[in-house]
């Protein structure tokens, strides 16, 4: 599947947008609109609660974006959060070093009479035999030696722009959650192993973003610190592999339980020397998107650096008390982080579909009925009769209240149906003819209306009153052969 057929949907439907569209749009920054907010909501939403709300031993938080410079400083971003750069001295153009042998080149060929070529990654000219030493771009420019150029976003603290006031976004919510521990261990009485969760905004100023929402310079993490007595030790392993242990499998459960086929997630654990300096152990969930198998979320065992690393540079103990051994211990820091908008983009790519239904094309999302961004449409089969029209719209306000329900008549009906398949919306309610009878012809409605399931298009005859525990079961934990299996089924 092509990436393009996701970003084309995205837009044409109002989930994504580019930013700052009509001014030529931003290097990689994007918009969720009316469709994406509600998606992304509810990732959040079912992260927060599986996370946070069902677990005994979770507690929330949600930092400033701007903290005190030195948090960067004792985290290592300052110094380390860095990436070699070259700069063309033509075109100007940036590249990471590291890179530079992986891209297609353009060539002027002195065996060609300076002939135009692009050629292939680490491959030399196929007419003279040279390799790549100018600007891959443009072919022309020669490339300053690497230099470190930091990832984060710089800006000034206060009224004046001077380098004591010099603040960064936060190139990740984690920091957050460390100078935060103390305050939140004794605030909340906690014991260990317990975790804080947060969702925020990070900033990092990547040189090469790209493929659509994957890669931004400004995202939204979720993100988990989970603290772990090193002392400790489950079936005769330390607490803090053992826990990981337990949240890598917890996590990759996760995104199937949403949804995600199997067959499109996979881990894969960092080599030695693949390793942050700090971490004893890191494995990551990866997604096969279209570009590719690539990062969903890094799950690692951090051991106690940040802890000590601020500990350090603060001045304060940030340590916790081991009633049964009576000594402080530095707690292990377990720290699963997935991106907000990696998940929905995932989701996204994994929902979508195009099936062939009496010879014409029918694209549909198969979200999970927690993510779709809408759960009920509502749709008058007739327009043109009043008493259609009217009960639909009631209809919409009445669930609207328990569901995020949607009415929708701008066009015949099976192209409405369509519209909500596109968008992943879980049900259609149809009000027709026969809900509310003809009263020239003197007969009465029947009172019911038409539900419809959005994967396998079956539709069933539901009473108006019973439409809220139809939908409490629907939308809840009850399917849809079960539900329908208690009413009649119509093919109109
Ligand atoms: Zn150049
Ligand atoms: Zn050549």
């Amino acid at each position: 599947m092509n990436m393009d057929v996701v970003v084309s949907l995205c837009k044409r439907r109002g989930f994504i947008f580019q930013s700052s569209e009509i001014y030529g749009g931003t290097g990689s920054c994007w918009d969720y609109g009316p469709l994406g907010v509600e998606l992304k909501n509810n990732v959040k939403r079912a992260w927060w609660r599986d996370n946070v709300h069902l677990r005994p031993d979770m507690v929330g938080l949600d930092a400033s974006i701007l903290m005190h410079p030195a948090v960067w400083k004792a985290s290592g971003h300052l110094d380390h959060f860095t990436d070699p750069m070259v700069d063309c001295k033509a075109c100007q153009r940036r590249f990471r070093d590291d890179t530079l042998e992986g891209l297609a080149w353009v060539h002027y060929c002195p065996a060609t009479k300076g002939n135009r070529f692009t050629v292939a990654a680490g491959e030399p000219c196929g007419h003279c035999g040279a390799r790549r030493t100018l600007c891959p771009e443009c072919g022309k420019g020669e490339l300053t030696p690497p230099r470190q150029f930091n990832l984060m976003f710089k800006t000034f603290m206060g009224p004046v722009e001077e380098d004591a006031a010099v603040a960064y976004l936060r190139p990740e919510t984690a920091q957050g959650i460390f100078v935060n521990f103390e305050n939140v261990l004794q605030a909340m009485r906690l014991k260990l192993p317990f975790g804080i969760a947060q969702i925020g905004k990070a900033f990092r100023n990547e040189i090469t973003p790209g493929n659509f929402t994957f890669r931004s310079r400004e995202f939204e993490q979720m993100e988990i610190e989970y603290f772990v007595n090193p002392q400790e030790t489950r079936d005769g392993r330390p607490a803090d592999e053992a826990i990981h242990e337990e949240w890598i499998a917890e996590r990759f459960a996760w995104y199937q339980r949403y949804g995600i086929r199997p067959d499109n997630l996979r881990l894969r654990e960092h080599a030695a020397d693949e390793l942050a300096h700090y971490a004893k152990r890191t494995a990551d969930i990866e997604y096969r998107f279209p570009m590719g198998w690539s990062e969903l979320e890094g799950i690692a065992n951090r051991t106690d650096f940040d802890l000590r690393q601020h500990a350090k540079a603060s001045g304060k103990a940030l340590t916790y008390f081991d009633e049964e051994r009576k000594t402080h211990v530095v707690p292990y820091v377990i720290e699963p982080s997935a991106g907000a908008d990696r998940s929905v983009l995932a989701f996204l790519v994994d929902a979508y579909r195009e099936e062939e239904v009496r010879g014409e094309k029918r694209v549909l999302l198969r979200l999970h009925r927690e993510l779709a961004p809408l759960k009920i449409a509502v749709l008058p089969l007739l327009k043109k009769r009043p008493e259609i029209v009217a009960l639909a719209q009631e209809l919409r306000t009445r669930l609207a209240r328990r569901w995020v329900t949607v009415y929708d008549d701008t066009a015949a009906i099976g192209r409405l149906y369509r519209r909500q398949d596109e968008v992943g919306t879980p049900y259609c309610l149809t009000v027709d003819v026969k809900t509310v009878g003809d009263q020239e012809k003197g007969e009465g409605g029947d009172g019911r209306v038409t539900v419809r399931d959005r994967d396998s298009m079956d539709q069933i005859r539901v009473p108006i009153a019973e439409l809220e525990t139809v939908f409490d079961r629907l939308l809840g934990e009850g399917d849809w052969a079960e539900v329908a299996a208690a009413y009649p089924r119509t093919t109109a």
